[in-house]
């Protein structure tokens, strides 16, 4: 991945970050939010300085996936202006829709809401140098990606699929929708989530409950890297839940979302 330093508006936004990544899905719950996670505190535990947006309006979900509900970023004047300080956790900087809204109401969030935003989110938050600055959009095409590629300049975008056949057809379409000329974002590839399952009392053998490589196919027909499978695990979800992302155990979970970082890091 390469250094960012342009921008395509006029004032250079977020000159300190050095790669910009969208995480993006074509359908909802095929584990985009959790991929997003633990791919950035698995970057951190690369040793990389990592932020991660949720921009996702349709659930916003890096409150719970990292155990900060309720927390409120601070905001202080610098220089005359709001500044907004990033919550830290897991050695990652986060900001989220879902630290401006309280947990369980119900906010309608408009497209023109979603997207100011994320315009916040980009142009006041002190997020200090950054090795990778991730963001998880809301699952499908919507007004938020237009905004974010008129805003800052993206590396590149990681398309999240299950291998199941309604979620590929989704994803062709938000893989496609990146090269559109008015989005023109590179596509950095595919990962797999959900590729298998795999009993504890079976460690060989592996079941393809949504079906088998879709996300492989996926990536080699629009010619993009194949960046990984992640299994079905129980402790994801339970992680996911808790608050404490999968990656920081041991065993097969931190193995596949490290090999995804260290991909994406490539
Ligand atoms: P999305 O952001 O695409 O809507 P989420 O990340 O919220 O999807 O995941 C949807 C649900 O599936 C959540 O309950 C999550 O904990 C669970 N999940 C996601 N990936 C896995 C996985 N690999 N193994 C087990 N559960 C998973």
């Amino acid at each position: 991945t390469s250094n960012v330093t342009s921008t395509r508006g006029d004032t250079p936004l977020l000159p300190q970050v050095k790669n910009i990544i969208a995480i993006a899905s074509g359908k909802g719950g095929v584990g985009k939010s959790t991929v997003s996670c633990n791919l950035a505190v698995a970057l951190a535990n690369l040793g990389a300085k990592v932020g991660l947006i949720d921009a996702d309006i349709a659930g916003p979900s890096v409150p719970i996936m990292f155990n900060v509900e309720g927390e409120q970023p601070a905001v202080k004047q610098v220089d005359g202006k709001n500044t907004i300080y990033p919550i830290e956790q897991y050695g990652v900087k986060l900001m989220s829709i879902g630290f401006l809204t309280p947990a369980d109401s119900a906010v309608v969030w408009r497209g023109p809401m979603a997207s100011s935003a994320l315009k916040q989110f980009i142009s006041d938050v002190a997020w200090g140098e950054l090795d990778y600055l991730l963001i998880d959009l809301p699952p499908g095409t919507s007004d938020i990606h237009l905004t974010m590629v008129q805003t800052i300049p993206v590396t590149g975008a990681v398309i999240v699929t299950t291998p199941q056949k309604v979620a590929i057809a989704d994803a062709t379409k938000g893989l496609t929708m990146f090269r559109q000329p008015q989005i023109n974002v590179p596509v950095l590839g595919v990962v797999e989530n959900m590729a298998y399952f795999t009993p504890d009392e079976l460690p060989e053998n592996k079941y393809y409950i949504f079906g088998k490589e879709g996300g492989q196919k996926l990536s080699e027909k629009f010619n993009v890297p194949f960046l990984g499978e992640i299994p079905i695990v129980q402790s994801i979800r339970e992680s996911g839940d808790t608050g404490y992302p999968a990656v920081l155990k041991d065993g097969i979970t931190r193995e596949a979302f490290s090999k995804l970082a260290e991909s994406v890091a490539r």
